[in-house]
Protein backbone atom coordinates (compact mmCIF):
# COMPACT_ATOMS: atom_id res chain seq x y z
CA UNK A 1 0.00 0.00 0.00
CA UNK A 2 1.43 2.89 -0.67
CA UNK A 3 0.59 5.50 2.35
CA UNK A 4 -0.93 9.13 1.84
CA UNK A 5 2.14 10.49 4.09
CA UNK A 6 4.41 8.29 5.76
CA UNK A 7 7.99 9.37 8.06
CA UNK A 8 11.16 9.12 6.99
CA UNK A 9 13.95 7.71 8.99
CA UNK A 10 17.44 7.64 8.22
CA UNK A 11 20.62 5.84 9.82
CA UNK A 12 21.50 9.26 11.54
CA UNK A 13 18.24 9.39 13.17
CA UNK A 14 18.51 5.75 14.27
CA UNK A 15 21.96 6.98 15.77
CA UNK A 16 20.88 10.17 17.86
CA UNK A 17 18.20 8.04 19.21
CA UNK A 18 20.59 5.28 20.12
CA UNK A 19 23.27 7.87 21.70
CA UNK A 20 20.50 9.29 23.79
CA UNK A 21 19.27 5.76 25.08
CA UNK A 22 22.95 5.14 26.10
CA UNK A 23 23.03 8.57 28.12
CA UNK A 24 21.89 9.60 31.50
CA UNK A 25 18.49 11.50 30.84
CA UNK A 26 16.17 9.34 29.04
CA UNK A 27 13.67 12.50 29.56
CA UNK A 28 14.11 15.96 31.22
CA UNK A 29 17.97 15.90 29.81
CA UNK A 30 19.46 18.28 27.66
CA UNK A 31 18.26 17.07 24.78
CA UNK A 32 14.79 18.80 24.80
CA UNK A 33 16.60 22.56 24.88
CA UNK A 34 18.42 21.40 21.92
CA UNK A 35 15.93 20.07 20.07
CA UNK A 36 13.68 23.44 20.73
CA UNK A 37 16.63 25.97 20.11
CA UNK A 38 16.84 24.51 16.90
CA UNK A 39 13.35 24.79 16.06
CA UNK A 40 12.92 28.73 17.31
CA UNK A 41 16.65 29.11 15.22
CA UNK A 42 14.95 27.66 11.97
CA UNK A 43 11.25 29.85 12.49
CA UNK A 44 12.99 32.78 13.97
CA UNK A 45 11.27 32.35 17.34
CA UNK A 46 12.31 33.59 21.28
CA UNK A 47 11.04 31.10 22.87
CA UNK A 48 10.12 27.12 21.68
CA UNK A 49 8.15 24.41 24.21
CA UNK A 50 8.27 20.67 23.73
CA UNK A 51 5.77 18.63 24.70
CA UNK A 52 4.22 14.86 24.12
CA UNK A 53 1.78 15.87 20.93
CA UNK A 54 0.57 19.39 19.37
CA UNK A 55 -3.07 18.35 20.40
CA UNK A 56 -0.99 19.31 24.14
CA UNK A 57 0.53 22.32 22.51
CA UNK A 58 -3.11 23.70 21.62
CA UNK A 59 -4.32 22.45 25.30
CA UNK A 60 -1.63 24.77 27.10
CA UNK A 61 -1.68 27.26 24.43
CA UNK A 62 -5.21 28.14 24.96
CA UNK A 63 -4.81 27.59 29.40
CA UNK A 64 -1.42 30.49 28.87
CA UNK A 65 -3.78 33.12 27.21
CA UNK A 66 -6.49 32.72 29.67
CA UNK A 67 -9.31 30.83 27.86
CA UNK A 68 -11.79 29.21 29.93
CA UNK A 69 -15.40 28.52 30.55
CA UNK A 70 -18.12 31.39 29.54
CA UNK A 71 -15.59 32.41 26.68
CA UNK A 72 -15.73 31.48 22.66
CA UNK A 73 -12.78 30.03 20.24
CA UNK A 74 -13.22 30.37 16.85
CA UNK A 75 -11.25 27.99 14.55
CA UNK A 76 -11.74 26.26 10.96
CA UNK A 77 -14.30 23.22 9.89
CA UNK A 78 -11.30 21.64 7.67
CA UNK A 79 -8.81 20.48 10.31
CA UNK A 80 -8.63 17.90 12.87
CA UNK A 81 -10.59 18.03 15.69
CA UNK A 82 -7.59 18.67 18.08
CA UNK A 83 -7.55 22.41 16.50
CA UNK A 84 -11.19 22.94 18.31
CA UNK A 85 -11.14 20.29 21.13
CA UNK A 86 -7.82 22.37 22.93
CA UNK A 87 -10.35 25.26 23.61
CA UNK A 88 -13.39 22.12 24.92
CA UNK A 89 -10.41 20.88 27.25
CA UNK A 90 -10.77 24.70 28.54
CA UNK A 91 -14.42 24.87 29.15
CA UNK A 92 -14.76 26.90 26.35
CA UNK A 93 -17.76 27.25 23.55
CA UNK A 94 -16.63 26.56 20.02
CA UNK A 95 -17.69 28.07 16.80
CA UNK A 96 -16.08 27.78 13.09
CA UNK A 97 -15.62 29.96 10.10
CA UNK A 98 -16.29 28.93 7.21
CA UNK A 99 -13.71 28.46 4.61
CA UNK A 100 -12.33 30.15 1.04
CA UNK A 101 -13.21 27.33 -1.10
CA UNK A 102 -9.82 28.54 -3.13
CA UNK A 103 -7.37 28.13 -0.09
CA UNK A 104 -9.28 25.93 1.53
CA UNK A 105 -8.52 28.36 4.69
CA UNK A 106 -10.64 30.27 7.06
CA UNK A 107 -11.92 32.90 4.61
CA UNK A 108 -10.55 36.05 5.77
CA UNK A 109 -13.82 37.92 4.87
CA UNK A 110 -15.87 35.50 6.49
CA UNK A 111 -14.23 36.19 9.59
CA UNK A 112 -14.88 39.78 9.39
CA UNK A 113 -18.55 39.55 8.96
CA UNK A 114 -18.74 37.09 11.77
CA UNK A 115 -16.34 39.35 14.36
CA UNK A 116 -18.76 42.45 13.22
CA UNK A 117 -22.18 40.56 14.28
CA UNK A 118 -20.71 38.85 17.41
CA UNK A 119 -19.28 42.09 18.48
CA UNK A 120 -23.06 43.18 18.62
CA UNK A 121 -24.36 40.70 20.53
CA UNK A 122 -20.97 40.88 22.62
CA UNK A 123 -19.83 37.00 21.67
CA UNK A 124 -16.30 37.61 20.41
CA UNK A 125 -14.19 35.17 20.53
CA UNK A 126 -11.43 35.16 23.15
CA UNK A 127 -8.99 32.77 21.08
CA UNK A 128 -9.03 32.59 17.11
CA UNK A 129 -7.00 29.78 15.60
CA UNK A 130 -6.07 29.74 12.24
CA UNK A 131 -4.67 26.22 10.66
CA UNK A 132 -2.36 26.53 7.80
CA UNK A 133 -3.99 23.93 6.08
CA UNK A 134 -2.06 21.51 4.15
CA UNK A 135 1.03 23.53 4.55
CA UNK A 136 -0.40 26.41 2.98
CA UNK A 137 -0.45 29.45 4.89
CA UNK A 138 -3.07 31.61 5.86
CA UNK A 139 -3.57 35.54 5.71
CA UNK A 140 -2.04 36.04 8.92
CA UNK A 141 -1.58 40.01 8.80
CA UNK A 142 -5.40 40.36 8.31
CA UNK A 143 -6.50 38.31 11.15
CA UNK A 144 -3.52 39.82 12.93
CA UNK A 145 -5.11 43.22 11.69
CA UNK A 146 -8.57 41.73 13.10
CA UNK A 147 -7.57 40.61 16.39
CA UNK A 148 -5.89 43.90 17.69
CA UNK A 149 -9.56 45.82 16.11
CA UNK A 150 -11.57 43.15 18.59
CA UNK A 151 -9.30 42.41 21.21
CA UNK A 152 -8.74 38.38 20.42
CA UNK A 153 -5.56 36.05 20.76
CA UNK A 154 -4.39 34.23 17.40
CA UNK A 155 -3.14 30.64 18.48
CA UNK A 156 -1.84 29.19 14.55
CA UNK A 157 -2.03 25.57 14.14
CA UNK A 158 0.68 25.03 12.01
CA UNK A 159 0.57 21.16 12.61
CA UNK A 160 1.46 21.14 9.07
CA UNK A 161 3.44 23.78 8.15
CA UNK A 162 6.53 23.75 9.89
CA UNK A 163 8.79 24.53 6.73
CA UNK A 164 6.28 27.38 5.37
CA UNK A 165 6.82 30.58 5.10
CA UNK A 166 4.78 33.57 4.61
CA UNK A 167 5.36 37.46 3.98
CA UNK A 168 9.53 35.96 3.12
CA UNK A 169 9.46 34.07 6.81
CA UNK A 170 9.03 31.60 8.53
CA UNK A 171 5.28 30.22 9.78
CA UNK A 172 6.22 29.60 13.82
CA UNK A 173 7.49 32.91 14.06
CA UNK A 174 4.93 34.78 15.59
CA UNK A 175 4.88 38.14 13.81
CA UNK A 176 0.98 37.80 13.32
CA UNK A 177 -0.19 35.37 16.24
CA UNK A 178 0.58 35.07 20.01
CA UNK A 179 1.50 31.13 19.42
CA UNK A 180 2.03 28.99 16.86
CA UNK A 181 1.68 24.99 17.36
CA UNK A 182 3.67 22.17 15.50
CA UNK A 183 2.96 18.63 15.50
CA UNK A 184 5.73 15.87 14.62
CA UNK A 185 3.08 12.84 14.14
CA UNK A 186 4.91 10.27 11.77
CA UNK A 187 2.70 11.65 8.99
CA UNK A 188 3.47 15.39 9.21
CA UNK A 189 6.81 16.78 7.62
CA UNK A 190 9.33 16.01 10.24
CA UNK A 191 8.72 13.38 13.31
CA UNK A 192 9.19 13.01 16.58
CA UNK A 193 6.71 9.47 16.65
CA UNK A 194 4.54 11.79 18.98
CA UNK A 195 5.20 15.34 19.68
CA UNK A 196 4.55 18.77 18.86
CA UNK A 197 6.22 22.33 20.25
CA UNK A 198 4.75 25.71 20.98
CA UNK A 199 6.50 28.69 19.70
CA UNK A 200 6.06 32.10 20.85
CA UNK A 201 7.88 35.64 21.40
CA UNK A 202 6.14 36.66 24.79
CA UNK A 203 7.91 35.42 27.85
CA UNK A 204 5.08 35.26 29.97
CA UNK A 205 3.11 33.08 27.68
CA UNK A 206 6.22 30.72 27.46
CA UNK A 207 6.98 30.85 30.93
CA UNK A 208 3.46 29.50 31.51
CA UNK A 209 3.01 27.42 29.14
CA UNK A 210 6.81 25.59 30.59
CA UNK A 211 4.92 25.34 33.78
CA UNK A 212 1.28 23.83 32.17
CA UNK A 213 3.82 21.46 30.76
CA UNK A 214 4.54 19.88 33.96
CA UNK A 215 1.92 19.93 37.02
CA UNK A 216 1.99 23.40 37.34
CA UNK A 217 5.39 23.33 39.39
CA UNK A 218 7.50 25.67 39.58
CA UNK A 219 11.33 26.16 40.41
CA UNK A 220 11.73 30.07 40.27
CA UNK A 221 11.27 31.91 43.27
CA UNK A 222 9.96 34.60 41.84
CA UNK A 223 6.57 32.60 40.95
CA UNK A 224 6.45 31.36 44.09
CA UNK A 225 4.53 32.59 47.27
CA UNK A 226 6.78 32.21 49.84
CA UNK A 227 10.95 32.04 49.71
CA UNK A 228 11.90 28.71 48.72
CA UNK A 229 12.73 26.03 51.64
CA UNK A 230 15.84 24.72 50.35
CA UNK A 231 17.20 22.91 47.21
CA UNK A 232 14.90 20.72 47.12
CA UNK A 233 11.64 22.75 46.91
CA UNK A 234 9.50 23.36 43.91
CA UNK A 235 6.32 24.52 44.90
CA UNK A 236 2.58 23.68 42.14
CA UNK A 237 0.98 26.99 41.80
CA UNK A 238 -1.52 25.62 39.55
CA UNK A 239 -2.91 22.62 37.98
CA UNK A 240 -0.46 21.84 34.67
CA UNK A 241 -0.18 18.08 33.13
CA UNK A 242 2.70 15.78 32.31
CA UNK A 243 2.64 16.61 28.92
CA UNK A 244 6.80 16.34 28.69
CA UNK A 245 8.05 15.21 25.41
CA UNK A 246 11.05 12.73 26.34
CA UNK A 247 14.63 13.18 24.67
CA UNK A 248 14.43 10.25 22.76
CA UNK A 249 11.75 11.86 20.71
CA UNK A 250 13.59 15.19 20.77
CA UNK A 251 16.88 13.74 19.87
CA UNK A 252 14.94 11.96 16.65
CA UNK A 253 13.23 15.54 15.95
CA UNK A 254 16.86 17.43 16.47
CA UNK A 255 18.20 14.85 13.31
CA UNK A 256 14.85 15.26 11.47
CA UNK A 257 15.45 18.94 11.51
CA UNK A 258 18.62 18.98 9.68
CA UNK A 259 16.71 17.64 6.69
CA UNK A 260 13.29 20.11 6.92
CA UNK A 261 14.64 22.04 4.25
CA UNK A 262 15.36 19.00 1.67
CA UNK A 263 12.38 17.55 2.77
CA UNK A 264 10.03 20.85 1.76
CA UNK A 265 11.97 20.65 -1.77
CA UNK A 266 11.55 17.02 -2.73
CA UNK A 267 7.73 17.84 -1.70
CA UNK A 268 7.59 21.08 -4.05
CA UNK A 269 9.10 18.73 -6.66
CA UNK A 270 6.10 16.37 -6.21
CA UNK A 271 3.83 18.87 -6.51
CA UNK A 272 5.18 20.00 -9.92
CA UNK A 273 5.11 16.40 -11.09
CA UNK A 274 1.41 15.67 -9.63
CA UNK A 275 0.40 19.19 -11.98
CA UNK A 276 1.81 17.40 -14.90
CA UNK A 277 0.81 14.37 -14.59
CA UNK A 278 -3.15 15.17 -13.98
CA UNK A 279 -2.94 18.39 -15.87
CA UNK A 280 -5.62 17.09 -18.10
CA UNK A 281 -8.02 14.90 -15.44
CA UNK A 282 -11.08 16.35 -14.09
CA UNK A 283 -10.04 17.55 -11.34
CA UNK A 284 -9.19 19.96 -9.34
CA UNK A 285 -5.54 20.63 -8.14
CA UNK A 286 -4.59 22.18 -4.75
CA UNK A 287 -4.14 25.96 -4.40
CA UNK A 288 -0.53 27.30 -4.35
CA UNK A 289 0.27 31.14 -3.52
CA UNK A 290 2.60 33.05 -5.65
CA UNK A 291 3.53 35.40 -2.09
CA UNK A 292 3.91 32.12 0.28
CA UNK A 293 5.45 28.86 0.19
CA UNK A 294 3.54 25.81 1.58
CA UNK A 295 5.00 22.99 3.65
CA UNK A 296 2.81 21.03 1.32
CA UNK A 297 1.86 18.26 3.97
CA UNK A 298 -1.54 17.41 1.72
CA UNK A 299 -1.58 16.64 -1.81
CA UNK A 300 -5.75 17.14 -1.54
CA UNK A 301 -7.62 17.34 -5.13
CA UNK A 302 -11.07 17.52 -5.55
CA UNK A 303 -13.02 15.40 -8.00
CA UNK A 304 -15.58 17.59 -9.95
CA UNK A 305 -18.96 15.83 -9.40
CA UNK A 306 -19.60 14.54 -5.59
CA UNK A 307 -20.99 11.72 -6.66
CA UNK A 308 -17.45 10.73 -8.14
CA UNK A 309 -15.52 10.79 -4.78
CA UNK A 310 -16.75 7.39 -3.15
CA UNK A 311 -15.66 5.11 -6.38
CA UNK A 312 -12.32 6.68 -7.12
CA UNK A 313 -11.98 6.72 -3.39
CA UNK A 314 -12.72 3.09 -3.63
CA UNK A 315 -10.81 1.80 -6.61
CA UNK A 316 -7.26 3.93 -5.34
CA UNK A 317 -7.61 2.50 -2.30
CA UNK A 318 -8.12 -1.74 -3.52
CA UNK A 319 -5.51 -0.22 -6.28
CA UNK A 320 -2.77 -0.12 -3.08
CA UNK A 321 -3.08 3.23 -2.99
CA UNK A 322 -3.95 4.57 0.82
CA UNK A 323 -5.62 7.85 -0.12
CA UNK A 324 -7.45 9.65 2.50
CA UNK A 325 -9.81 12.67 3.15
CA UNK A 326 -8.94 15.79 4.54
CA UNK A 327 -11.06 16.92 6.52
CA UNK A 328 -14.21 15.85 7.56
CA UNK A 329 -16.08 19.04 8.95
CA UNK A 330 -15.75 19.43 12.47
CA UNK A 331 -18.61 21.18 13.13
CA UNK A 332 -20.80 18.22 11.09
CA UNK A 333 -18.89 15.69 14.11
CA UNK A 334 -21.69 13.99 16.45
CA UNK A 335 -19.99 15.66 19.56
CA UNK A 336 -20.28 19.05 18.22
CA UNK A 337 -23.10 19.02 16.14
CA UNK A 338 -25.20 19.90 19.20
CA UNK A 339 -22.64 22.51 21.01
CA UNK A 340 -21.91 24.76 17.60
CA UNK A 341 -24.62 27.84 17.56
CA UNK A 342 -27.43 26.41 14.98
CA UNK A 343 -26.50 29.34 12.45
CA UNK A 344 -23.21 27.63 11.87
CA UNK A 345 -23.80 25.61 8.52
CA UNK A 346 -19.30 26.13 6.53
CA UNK A 347 -21.04 25.18 3.52
CA UNK A 348 -17.86 25.80 1.58
CA UNK A 349 -16.23 23.44 4.07
CA UNK A 350 -19.00 20.65 3.59
CA UNK A 351 -18.63 20.84 -0.04
CA UNK A 352 -15.29 20.94 -0.16
CA UNK A 353 -15.30 17.72 1.97
CA UNK A 354 -17.43 15.96 -0.21
CA UNK A 355 -15.04 15.96 -3.31
CA UNK A 356 -11.80 15.79 -1.63
CA UNK A 357 -8.86 12.63 -2.05
CA UNK A 358 -5.51 13.43 -0.72
CA UNK A 359 -3.41 12.00 -3.00
CA UNK A 360 0.23 10.50 -1.23
CA UNK A 361 2.43 13.29 -0.80
CA UNK A 362 5.75 12.64 1.09
CA UNK A 363 8.91 13.45 0.45
CA UNK A 364 10.49 9.77 0.09
CA UNK A 365 7.27 8.97 -2.70
CA UNK A 366 8.87 7.40 -5.45
CA UNK A 367 8.21 8.53 -9.37
CA UNK A 368 7.21 5.19 -9.46
CA UNK A 369 5.02 5.41 -6.87
CA UNK A 370 3.75 8.63 -7.79
CA UNK A 371 3.21 7.59 -11.45
CA UNK A 372 0.75 4.80 -10.56
CA UNK A 373 -1.02 6.87 -8.22
CA UNK A 374 -2.28 9.24 -12.08
CA UNK A 375 -2.13 6.55 -13.60
CA UNK A 376 -5.16 4.56 -11.34
CA UNK A 377 -6.54 8.00 -10.63
CA UNK A 378 -7.09 8.22 -14.61
CA UNK A 379 -8.53 4.78 -14.68
CA UNK A 380 -11.39 5.58 -12.04
CA UNK A 381 -12.31 8.91 -13.33
CA UNK A 382 -13.02 7.54 -16.61
C1 LIG B 1 -2.07 16.34 13.36
C2 LIG B 1 -2.82 17.56 13.70
C3 LIG B 1 -3.04 17.97 15.01
C4 LIG B 1 -2.72 17.11 16.19
O1 LIG B 1 -1.40 16.74 16.25
P1 LIG B 1 -0.93 15.64 17.30
O2 LIG B 1 0.54 15.86 17.37
O3 LIG B 1 -1.30 14.31 16.72
O4 LIG B 1 -1.61 15.90 18.59
C5 LIG B 1 -3.66 19.17 15.23
N1 LIG B 1 -4.07 19.94 14.21
C6 LIG B 1 -3.91 19.58 12.94
C7 LIG B 1 -4.37 20.49 11.86
C8 LIG B 1 -3.30 18.37 12.63
O5 LIG B 1 -3.17 17.99 11.36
Amino acid sequence: MIPYGRQDITEADIEAVVQVLRSDFLTQGPTIPAFENAVCKYVGAKHGIAVNSATSALHIACMSVGLGPGDWLWTSPNTFVASANCGRYCGADIDFVDIDPLTLNMSVELLKDKLAIAEKRGTLPKVVVPVHFAGEPCEMEAIWALAKKYNFRVIEDASHAIGASYAGKPIGNCAFSDITVFSFHPVKIITTAEGGLATTNCEQLAARMSRLRTHGITRDPASMTHASEGGWYYQQVELGYNYRMTDLQAALGLSQMSRLNQYIEMRHRLAQRYEHLLGRLPVKLPFRSSSSRSALHLYPIQVLDQVKRKPVFDHLRTSGIGVNVHYIPVHTQPDFRLRVPKETQCANAVEYYQKAISLPMYATLSDIEQDKVARELEVALV
